[in-house]
Protein backbone atom coordinates (compact mmCIF):
# COMPACT_ATOMS: atom_id res chain seq x y z
CA UNK A 1 0.00 0.00 0.00
CA UNK A 2 1.15 3.44 -0.66
CA UNK A 3 1.83 4.64 2.66
CA UNK A 4 0.31 8.16 2.84
CA UNK A 5 0.94 8.76 6.65
CA UNK A 6 3.95 10.10 6.63
CA UNK A 7 4.53 8.66 10.45
CA UNK A 8 8.39 10.22 11.04
CA UNK A 9 8.09 13.52 9.56
CA UNK A 10 4.35 14.64 11.66
CA UNK A 11 6.36 13.35 14.38
CA UNK A 12 9.12 15.63 13.83
CA UNK A 13 6.26 18.54 12.90
CA UNK A 14 5.01 18.15 16.64
CA UNK A 15 7.66 19.27 17.91
CA UNK A 16 7.77 22.30 15.84
CA UNK A 17 8.18 25.26 18.07
CA UNK A 18 5.98 28.87 16.33
CA UNK A 19 7.26 31.47 14.92
CA UNK A 20 5.02 34.89 15.47
CA UNK A 21 6.06 36.45 11.95
CA UNK A 22 5.64 33.06 10.20
CA UNK A 23 2.39 32.36 12.23
CA UNK A 24 1.02 35.46 10.87
CA UNK A 25 1.93 34.77 7.46
CA UNK A 26 0.06 31.67 7.38
CA UNK A 27 -2.73 33.23 8.75
CA UNK A 28 -2.98 35.77 6.21
CA UNK A 29 -3.20 33.26 3.44
CA UNK A 30 -5.60 31.46 5.60
CA UNK A 31 -7.84 34.42 5.30
CA UNK A 32 -7.59 35.23 1.10
CA UNK A 33 -9.17 31.50 1.62
CA UNK A 34 -5.85 29.30 0.26
CA UNK A 35 -5.63 25.84 1.63
CA UNK A 36 -2.67 25.47 3.79
CA UNK A 37 0.24 22.66 4.17
CA UNK A 38 0.79 19.33 6.22
CA UNK A 39 3.81 21.49 7.36
CA UNK A 40 1.78 24.90 7.91
CA UNK A 41 -0.85 23.35 10.15
CA UNK A 42 2.03 22.06 12.55
CA UNK A 43 3.10 25.70 13.15
CA UNK A 44 -0.36 26.86 13.88
CA UNK A 45 -1.21 23.51 16.03
CA UNK A 46 2.00 24.03 17.83
CA UNK A 47 1.01 28.61 19.02
CA UNK A 48 0.41 28.15 22.75
CA UNK A 49 0.56 32.43 23.52
CA UNK A 50 -2.89 34.01 24.28
CA UNK A 51 -2.38 37.06 21.61
CA UNK A 52 -1.35 34.11 18.53
CA UNK A 53 -4.30 32.25 19.79
CA UNK A 54 -6.75 34.95 19.52
CA UNK A 55 -5.46 35.71 16.22
CA UNK A 56 -6.51 32.28 15.02
CA UNK A 57 -9.86 32.40 16.72
CA UNK A 58 -10.76 35.45 14.34
CA UNK A 59 -9.10 34.27 11.59
CA UNK A 60 -10.77 31.12 11.64
CA UNK A 61 -14.20 33.50 12.27
CA UNK A 62 -13.42 35.02 8.94
CA UNK A 63 -12.57 32.46 6.36
CA UNK A 64 -16.04 30.82 7.88
CA UNK A 65 -18.19 33.83 6.94
CA UNK A 66 -16.52 34.27 3.75
CA UNK A 67 -17.30 30.62 2.73
CA UNK A 68 -20.53 29.77 4.37
CA UNK A 69 -21.64 33.19 6.30
CA UNK A 70 -24.03 32.78 8.93
CA UNK A 71 -25.88 29.44 8.21
CA UNK A 72 -25.86 26.47 10.45
CA UNK A 73 -27.08 22.99 9.05
CA UNK A 74 -28.52 20.40 11.24
CA UNK A 75 -28.83 16.97 11.12
CA UNK A 76 -29.85 14.20 13.71
CA UNK A 77 -28.56 10.52 13.45
CA UNK A 78 -30.69 7.42 13.37
CA UNK A 79 -29.33 4.57 14.92
CA UNK A 80 -30.51 1.54 12.77
CA UNK A 81 -28.59 -1.76 14.39
CA UNK A 82 -26.04 -2.34 17.40
CA UNK A 83 -25.14 -5.65 16.26
CA UNK A 84 -21.25 -5.63 15.61
CA UNK A 85 -18.37 -8.11 15.08
CA UNK A 86 -15.87 -5.09 16.29
CA UNK A 87 -14.38 -4.56 19.58
CA UNK A 88 -13.12 -1.32 19.76
CA UNK A 89 -11.78 -0.54 23.34
CA UNK A 90 -13.81 3.13 24.10
CA UNK A 91 -17.35 1.80 22.34
CA UNK A 92 -20.87 0.49 23.91
CA UNK A 93 -21.73 -1.73 21.08
CA UNK A 94 -18.17 -3.91 21.16
CA UNK A 95 -18.70 -7.61 20.72
CA UNK A 96 -17.11 -8.30 24.54
CA UNK A 97 -19.73 -5.96 26.05
CA UNK A 98 -22.25 -8.38 26.75
CA UNK A 99 -24.34 -6.33 29.20
CA UNK A 100 -25.99 -4.59 25.96
CA UNK A 101 -29.35 -5.78 24.38
CA UNK A 102 -28.62 -6.21 21.10
CA UNK A 103 -30.89 -4.75 18.35
CA UNK A 104 -31.32 -4.20 14.82
CA UNK A 105 -34.47 -2.37 13.73
CA UNK A 106 -37.24 -3.85 11.36
CA UNK A 107 -37.79 -1.79 8.58
CA UNK A 108 -40.87 -0.92 10.54
CA UNK A 109 -39.26 0.43 13.80
CA UNK A 110 -36.58 2.15 11.36
CA UNK A 111 -40.01 4.12 9.78
CA UNK A 112 -41.18 4.84 12.90
CA UNK A 113 -37.83 6.61 13.99
CA UNK A 114 -38.07 8.59 10.92
CA UNK A 115 -41.94 9.86 11.19
CA UNK A 116 -40.39 10.87 15.24
CA UNK A 117 -37.27 12.80 13.19
CA UNK A 118 -39.73 14.66 10.70
CA UNK A 119 -42.40 15.66 13.50
CA UNK A 120 -39.33 17.56 15.10
CA UNK A 121 -38.73 19.04 12.16
CA UNK A 122 -35.12 17.34 10.77
CA UNK A 123 -35.04 16.91 6.87
CA UNK A 124 -31.97 15.42 6.93
CA UNK A 125 -30.61 12.09 8.83
CA UNK A 126 -27.30 10.48 9.12
CA UNK A 127 -27.75 6.57 9.64
CA UNK A 128 -25.43 5.19 11.98
CA UNK A 129 -24.94 1.33 12.44
CA UNK A 130 -22.36 -1.46 14.25
CA UNK A 131 -20.67 -3.37 12.10
CA UNK A 132 -23.03 -6.61 11.75
CA UNK A 133 -26.09 -6.34 9.84
CA UNK A 134 -28.95 -9.31 10.65
CA UNK A 135 -28.99 -9.98 6.76
CA UNK A 136 -25.96 -10.77 4.73
CA UNK A 137 -24.38 -8.02 2.62
CA UNK A 138 -25.37 -4.56 2.19
CA UNK A 139 -29.11 -5.72 1.63
CA UNK A 140 -30.56 -4.50 5.21
CA UNK A 141 -28.69 -1.43 5.18
CA UNK A 142 -29.88 -0.83 1.88
CA UNK A 143 -33.58 -1.52 2.47
CA UNK A 144 -33.08 0.75 5.43
CA UNK A 145 -32.27 3.73 3.47
CA UNK A 146 -35.16 2.98 1.22
CA UNK A 147 -37.38 3.30 4.35
CA UNK A 148 -36.29 6.28 5.43
CA UNK A 149 -36.52 8.03 2.20
CA UNK A 150 -40.41 6.55 1.79
CA UNK A 151 -41.39 8.15 5.54
CA UNK A 152 -43.77 11.28 5.31
CA UNK A 153 -45.08 14.22 7.51
CA UNK A 154 -47.72 15.35 5.16
CA UNK A 155 -45.42 17.23 2.66
CA UNK A 156 -41.91 16.73 4.07
CA UNK A 157 -39.61 14.39 4.12
CA UNK A 158 -35.94 13.57 4.64
CA UNK A 159 -34.49 15.17 2.01
CA UNK A 160 -30.76 14.18 2.57
CA UNK A 161 -29.55 10.58 4.24
CA UNK A 162 -25.88 10.46 5.41
CA UNK A 163 -24.61 7.08 6.46
CA UNK A 164 -21.63 6.60 8.65
CA UNK A 165 -21.08 2.47 8.24
CA UNK A 166 -18.37 -0.11 7.75
CA UNK A 167 -15.66 0.08 5.18
CA UNK A 168 -16.96 -1.52 2.26
CA UNK A 169 -15.55 -3.00 -1.51
CA UNK A 170 -15.85 -0.83 -4.34
CA UNK A 171 -18.61 -2.44 -5.76
CA UNK A 172 -21.06 -2.07 -2.75
CA UNK A 173 -20.17 1.52 -2.31
CA UNK A 174 -21.59 2.13 -5.91
CA UNK A 175 -24.50 0.21 -4.83
CA UNK A 176 -24.96 2.95 -1.62
CA UNK A 177 -24.56 5.84 -4.32
CA UNK A 178 -27.15 4.37 -6.45
CA UNK A 179 -29.39 4.28 -3.01
CA UNK A 180 -28.86 7.52 -3.56
CA UNK A 181 -27.35 8.53 -0.22
CA UNK A 182 -25.82 11.98 0.10
CA UNK A 183 -22.41 11.83 2.49
CA UNK A 184 -20.31 8.59 3.08
CA UNK A 185 -18.51 8.60 6.61
CA UNK A 186 -15.99 6.99 8.02
CA UNK A 187 -13.59 8.00 10.98
CA UNK A 188 -10.36 6.73 10.96
CA UNK A 189 -10.65 6.79 14.87
CA UNK A 190 -6.53 7.28 15.24
CA UNK A 191 -3.86 7.17 12.37
CA UNK A 192 -1.37 6.25 15.07
CA UNK A 193 -0.94 2.76 13.76
CA UNK A 194 0.44 1.29 17.14
CA UNK A 195 -2.47 2.98 18.76
CA UNK A 196 -5.23 1.66 16.43
CA UNK A 197 -3.69 -2.27 16.58
CA UNK A 198 -4.04 -1.99 20.45
CA UNK A 199 -7.52 -0.78 20.56
CA UNK A 200 -9.05 -2.58 17.31
CA UNK A 201 -7.81 -6.21 18.20
CA UNK A 202 -11.00 -8.21 16.98
CA UNK A 203 -12.78 -8.06 14.00
CA UNK A 204 -12.74 -6.93 10.55
CA UNK A 205 -11.81 -3.28 11.85
CA UNK A 206 -8.42 -4.91 13.82
CA UNK A 207 -7.42 -3.79 9.70
CA UNK A 208 -5.73 -0.44 9.97
CA UNK A 209 -5.18 -0.32 6.13
CA UNK A 210 -8.25 -1.31 5.09
CA UNK A 211 -10.04 1.28 6.93
CA UNK A 212 -6.98 3.31 6.01
CA UNK A 213 -8.13 2.98 2.42
CA UNK A 214 -11.43 3.23 2.73
CA UNK A 215 -12.40 6.58 1.68
CA UNK A 216 -9.96 6.08 -1.76
CA UNK A 217 -12.16 2.78 -3.01
CA UNK A 218 -15.52 5.04 -2.04
CA UNK A 219 -14.45 7.40 -4.91
CA UNK A 220 -13.58 4.91 -6.78
CA UNK A 221 -17.44 3.17 -6.40
CA UNK A 222 -18.49 6.77 -7.74
CA UNK A 223 -19.33 8.22 -4.49
CA UNK A 224 -17.96 11.69 -4.37
CA UNK A 225 -19.30 12.94 -1.33
CA UNK A 226 -17.42 11.45 1.64
CA UNK A 227 -16.51 12.57 5.95
CA UNK A 228 -13.64 11.61 7.64
CA UNK A 229 -13.12 12.03 11.32
CA UNK A 230 -10.97 11.67 14.49
CA UNK A 231 -12.05 10.17 17.63
CA UNK A 232 -10.40 12.22 19.69
CA UNK A 233 -8.73 11.08 23.10
CA UNK A 234 -7.02 8.07 21.72
CA UNK A 235 -3.63 9.53 20.49
CA UNK A 236 -2.30 13.07 20.56
CA UNK A 237 -4.15 15.25 19.23
CA UNK A 238 -1.17 16.83 16.90
CA UNK A 239 -0.49 13.48 15.41
CA UNK A 240 -4.11 13.13 14.64
CA UNK A 241 -4.52 16.40 13.01
CA UNK A 242 -1.67 16.72 11.12
CA UNK A 243 -2.30 12.97 9.48
CA UNK A 244 -5.75 13.76 8.87
CA UNK A 245 -4.41 16.41 6.51
CA UNK A 246 -1.70 13.99 4.60
CA UNK A 247 -4.73 11.86 4.36
CA UNK A 248 -6.77 14.86 2.76
CA UNK A 249 -3.19 15.65 0.55
CA UNK A 250 -3.14 11.91 -0.69
CA UNK A 251 -7.11 12.04 -1.71
CA UNK A 252 -6.53 15.08 -3.69
CA UNK A 253 -3.48 14.21 -5.39
CA UNK A 254 -5.35 10.78 -6.78
CA UNK A 255 -8.60 11.98 -6.98
CA UNK A 256 -8.58 15.80 -7.20
CA UNK A 257 -10.81 16.28 -3.95
CA UNK A 258 -10.76 15.74 -0.68
CA UNK A 259 -13.56 14.85 2.33
CA UNK A 260 -16.56 16.91 2.17
CA UNK A 261 -16.86 16.91 5.73
CA UNK A 262 -14.73 16.25 8.87
CA UNK A 263 -16.54 14.98 11.85
CA UNK A 264 -14.48 15.72 15.45
CA UNK A 265 -16.15 13.92 17.83
CA UNK A 266 -14.35 13.96 21.05
CA UNK A 267 -14.39 10.27 23.57
CA UNK A 268 -17.24 10.33 25.48
CA UNK A 269 -17.76 7.87 28.80
CA UNK A 270 -19.47 4.33 27.15
CA UNK A 271 -20.92 1.85 28.98
CA UNK A 272 -18.90 -1.69 29.30
CA UNK A 273 -16.08 0.32 27.57
CA UNK A 274 -14.24 1.58 30.42
CA UNK A 275 -11.16 3.01 28.36
CA UNK A 276 -13.72 5.73 27.22
CA UNK A 277 -14.39 7.16 30.19
CA UNK A 278 -10.48 7.39 31.06
CA UNK A 279 -9.03 8.65 27.55
CA UNK A 280 -5.55 8.09 27.37
CA UNK A 281 -4.82 11.14 25.78
CA UNK A 282 -7.38 13.76 27.06
CA UNK A 283 -8.07 16.60 24.75
CA UNK A 284 -9.06 20.05 26.97
CA UNK A 285 -11.65 22.09 25.76
CA UNK A 286 -8.83 24.78 25.01
CA UNK A 287 -6.86 22.65 22.57
CA UNK A 288 -10.53 21.61 21.57
CA UNK A 289 -11.40 24.96 20.28
CA UNK A 290 -7.66 25.54 19.20
CA UNK A 291 -8.23 22.32 16.61
CA UNK A 292 -11.28 23.18 15.92
CA UNK A 293 -10.36 26.58 14.20
CA UNK A 294 -7.06 25.16 12.80
CA UNK A 295 -9.16 23.12 11.14
CA UNK A 296 -10.76 25.65 9.60
CA UNK A 297 -7.82 27.34 8.43
CA UNK A 298 -6.53 24.53 6.93
CA UNK A 299 -9.16 23.74 4.90
CA UNK A 300 -11.36 26.74 4.33
CA UNK A 301 -13.68 24.53 2.09
CA UNK A 302 -14.36 21.48 3.85
CA UNK A 303 -17.42 21.16 6.04
CA UNK A 304 -16.71 20.66 9.73
CA UNK A 305 -19.13 18.50 12.00
CA UNK A 306 -19.76 19.26 15.73
CA UNK A 307 -22.39 16.67 17.32
CA UNK A 308 -24.03 16.20 20.63
CA UNK A 309 -21.62 14.39 22.26
CA UNK A 310 -20.42 18.22 22.97
CA UNK A 311 -21.76 20.55 25.92
CA UNK A 312 -24.36 23.29 25.07
CA UNK A 313 -21.30 25.57 25.85
CA UNK A 314 -19.04 24.13 23.64
CA UNK A 315 -21.12 23.87 20.55
CA UNK A 316 -21.67 27.78 20.90
CA UNK A 317 -18.30 28.51 21.06
CA UNK A 318 -17.78 26.22 18.03
CA UNK A 319 -20.13 28.47 15.73
CA UNK A 320 -17.38 31.16 16.01
CA UNK A 321 -14.41 28.98 15.14
CA UNK A 322 -15.50 27.38 12.32
CA UNK A 323 -17.92 24.46 12.91
CA UNK A 324 -21.00 24.45 9.89
CA UNK A 325 -22.87 21.79 10.49
CA UNK A 326 -24.19 20.43 13.85
CA UNK A 327 -26.56 17.41 15.15
CA UNK A 328 -29.29 17.92 17.00
CA UNK A 329 -32.22 16.36 19.25
CA UNK A 330 -30.22 13.11 19.17
CA UNK A 331 -30.27 9.50 20.42
CA UNK A 332 -27.26 7.01 20.00
CA UNK A 333 -29.21 4.20 20.31
CA UNK A 334 -31.50 2.09 18.13
CA UNK A 335 -35.15 2.75 18.69
CA UNK A 336 -34.03 5.51 21.22
CA UNK A 337 -36.07 8.20 19.16
CA UNK A 338 -39.93 6.46 19.13
CA UNK A 339 -39.11 4.21 22.07
CA UNK A 340 -36.86 4.12 25.01
CA UNK A 341 -34.40 2.10 22.91
CA UNK A 342 -31.42 -0.20 23.41
CA UNK A 343 -27.86 0.48 24.81
CA UNK A 344 -26.96 4.29 23.94
CA UNK A 345 -23.56 3.99 22.35
CA UNK A 346 -21.78 6.78 23.99
CA UNK A 347 -23.11 9.24 26.60
CA UNK A 348 -24.74 12.33 25.30
CA UNK A 349 -23.29 16.54 26.55
CA UNK A 350 -26.38 17.96 25.11
CA UNK A 351 -29.49 16.74 25.87
CA UNK A 352 -31.98 19.47 23.79
CA UNK A 353 -34.76 19.18 21.73
CA UNK A 354 -34.19 20.31 18.14
CA UNK A 355 -36.88 23.51 19.13
CA UNK A 356 -34.24 24.26 21.74
CA UNK A 357 -30.93 23.92 19.84
CA UNK A 358 -32.76 26.12 17.04
CA UNK A 359 -33.57 28.70 19.50
CA UNK A 360 -29.82 28.45 20.98
CA UNK A 361 -28.40 29.00 17.20
CA UNK A 362 -30.64 31.99 16.33
CA UNK A 363 -30.00 33.35 19.94
CA UNK A 364 -25.89 33.42 18.90
CA UNK A 365 -26.88 35.15 15.86
CA UNK A 366 -26.62 32.21 13.41
CA UNK A 367 -28.97 31.41 11.03
CA UNK A 368 -30.60 27.53 11.69
CA UNK A 369 -30.65 25.73 8.00
CA UNK A 370 -32.46 22.71 7.15
CA UNK A 371 -30.96 22.75 3.58
CA UNK A 372 -30.06 20.12 1.13
CA UNK A 373 -29.99 21.90 -1.99
CA UNK A 374 -26.29 21.26 -3.22
CA UNK A 375 -26.76 17.20 -3.18
CA UNK A 376 -30.17 17.77 -4.91
CA UNK A 377 -28.89 19.80 -7.34
CA UNK A 378 -25.51 17.81 -8.08
CA UNK A 379 -23.49 20.56 -6.37
CA UNK A 380 -21.40 17.36 -4.94
CA UNK A 381 -17.72 16.67 -4.89
CA UNK A 382 -15.41 18.47 -7.33
CA UNK A 383 -18.24 20.62 -8.87
CA UNK A 384 -18.87 21.48 -4.92
CA UNK A 385 -15.23 22.54 -4.43
CA UNK A 386 -15.66 24.41 -7.93
CA UNK A 387 -19.01 26.16 -6.46
CA UNK A 388 -17.33 27.09 -3.11
CA UNK A 389 -13.59 27.88 -3.76
CA UNK A 390 -14.98 31.68 -5.19
CA UNK A 391 -16.97 31.71 -1.55
CA UNK A 392 -19.99 32.30 -3.64
CA UNK A 393 -21.67 29.75 -1.81
CA UNK A 394 -23.51 31.98 0.67
CA UNK A 395 -25.16 33.01 -2.31
CA UNK A 396 -27.02 30.07 -2.13
CA UNK A 397 -26.68 29.08 1.46
CA UNK A 398 -28.37 31.78 2.50
CA UNK A 399 -31.43 31.93 0.49
CA UNK A 400 -31.70 28.11 1.00
CA UNK A 401 -31.30 28.41 4.94
CA UNK A 402 -33.79 31.19 4.79
CA UNK A 403 -36.26 28.92 3.00
CA UNK A 404 -36.01 26.10 4.65
CA UNK A 405 -35.66 28.11 8.11
CA UNK A 406 -39.21 29.55 7.37
CA UNK A 407 -40.44 26.20 6.79
CA UNK A 408 -39.08 24.90 9.90
CA UNK A 409 -40.47 28.19 11.62
CA UNK A 410 -44.22 27.32 9.54
CA UNK A 411 -44.41 23.86 10.25
CA UNK A 412 -42.54 22.96 13.60
CA UNK A 413 -41.14 25.75 15.95
CA UNK A 414 -42.63 26.33 19.57
CA UNK A 415 -44.19 29.83 19.74
CA UNK A 416 -41.42 31.31 21.82
CA UNK A 417 -38.78 29.79 18.77
CA UNK A 418 -40.91 30.96 15.95
CA UNK A 419 -40.80 34.65 17.77
CA UNK A 420 -36.60 34.44 17.69
CA UNK A 421 -36.36 32.66 14.73
CA UNK A 422 -38.57 36.02 12.79
CA UNK A 423 -36.50 38.66 14.33
CA UNK A 424 -33.61 36.76 12.73
CA UNK A 425 -34.90 36.14 9.29
CA UNK A 426 -35.76 39.80 9.41
CA UNK A 427 -31.94 40.94 9.74
CA UNK A 428 -30.58 38.29 7.81
CA UNK A 429 -32.74 38.89 4.79
CA UNK A 430 -30.83 42.65 4.35
CA UNK A 431 -27.85 40.44 3.86
CA UNK A 432 -29.47 38.66 0.58
CA UNK A 433 -27.20 40.09 -2.29
CA UNK A 434 -29.47 42.40 -5.15
CA UNK A 435 -29.48 39.83 -7.39
CA UNK A 436 -31.28 36.75 -5.67
CA UNK A 437 -33.45 39.10 -3.39
CA UNK A 438 -36.69 39.02 -5.39
CA UNK A 439 -35.73 35.07 -6.31
CA UNK A 440 -36.06 34.37 -2.56
CA UNK A 441 -38.55 36.85 -1.62
CA UNK A 442 -41.17 34.62 -4.28
CA UNK A 443 -39.97 31.30 -2.35
CA UNK A 444 -40.39 32.65 0.97
CA UNK A 445 -44.32 33.85 -0.11
CA UNK A 446 -44.74 30.67 -1.67
CA UNK A 447 -44.05 28.67 1.43
CA UNK A 448 -46.12 31.26 3.21
CA UNK A 449 -48.64 30.03 0.77
CA UNK A 450 -48.25 26.27 1.50
CA UNK A 451 -45.35 25.13 -1.01
CA UNK A 452 -42.56 22.89 0.27
CA UNK A 453 -39.30 22.10 -1.05
CA UNK A 454 -37.98 24.98 -2.49
CA UNK A 455 -34.80 25.78 -3.05
CA UNK A 456 -31.98 26.91 -5.44
N1 LIG B 1 -19.58 0.92 13.40
C1 LIG B 1 -19.06 1.72 12.34
C2 LIG B 1 -17.66 2.19 12.60
O1 LIG B 1 -17.17 2.03 13.68
O2 LIG B 1 -17.09 2.72 11.65
C3 LIG B 1 -19.89 2.93 12.06
C4 LIG B 1 -20.53 3.76 13.10
S1 LIG B 1 -19.85 3.96 14.76
C5 LIG B 1 -21.35 3.51 15.47
C6 LIG B 1 -19.67 5.73 14.72
C7 LIG B 1 -18.53 6.35 15.42
O3 LIG B 1 -18.82 6.48 16.79
C8 LIG B 1 -17.21 5.63 15.43
O4 LIG B 1 -16.54 5.79 14.21
C9 LIG B 1 -16.48 6.29 16.60
O5 LIG B 1 -15.65 7.33 16.18
C10 LIG B 1 -17.62 6.88 17.42
N2 LIG B 1 -17.58 6.40 18.82
C11 LIG B 1 -17.52 5.14 19.25
N3 LIG B 1 -17.43 5.11 20.61
C12 LIG B 1 -17.42 6.40 21.03
C13 LIG B 1 -17.32 7.03 22.32
N4 LIG B 1 -17.21 6.32 23.41
N5 LIG B 1 -17.33 8.38 22.38
C14 LIG B 1 -17.45 9.12 21.26
N6 LIG B 1 -17.55 8.58 20.01
C15 LIG B 1 -17.53 7.23 19.90
FE1 LIG C 1 -18.69 -1.56 16.39
FE2 LIG C 1 -18.33 0.90 15.33
FE3 LIG C 1 -18.64 0.56 17.98
FE4 LIG C 1 -16.45 -0.25 16.83
S1 LIG C 1 -17.17 1.89 16.92
S2 LIG C 1 -17.61 -1.44 18.33
S3 LIG C 1 -17.18 -0.95 14.86
S4 LIG C 1 -20.14 0.15 16.41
Amino acid sequence: MDQFIPDSRIHELMDRKPDPTRVREILARSRRLERLSMEETAELLAVTDADLLHEIFESAKSVKEDIYGSRLVLFAPLYISNLCKNDCAYCAFRVSNKGVKRRALSMAEIKAETEYLLKTGQKRVLLVSGEAYPRDGLEYVLDAIATVYSARDGQNSIRRLNVNIAPLEVADFARLKEAEVGTYQIFQETYHEPTYRKLHTFGPKADYAYRLTAIDRAFQGGLDDVGVGILFGLYDHRYEVLALMAHIEHLEKNFGMGPHTISVPRLEPAEGAPLAARPPYPVSDDEFKKIIAVMRLSVPYTGLILSTRETPEIRAASFDLGVSQISAGSRTNPGGYSEDGACEQFSLGDHRSLDEVVRDIVAHGYLPSFCTSCYRLGRTGLDFMEFAKPGAIKEKCLPNALVTFEEYLIDYASEETKAAGRALMERKLADVPDHVRLTVNSMLSKIRAGERDLFM
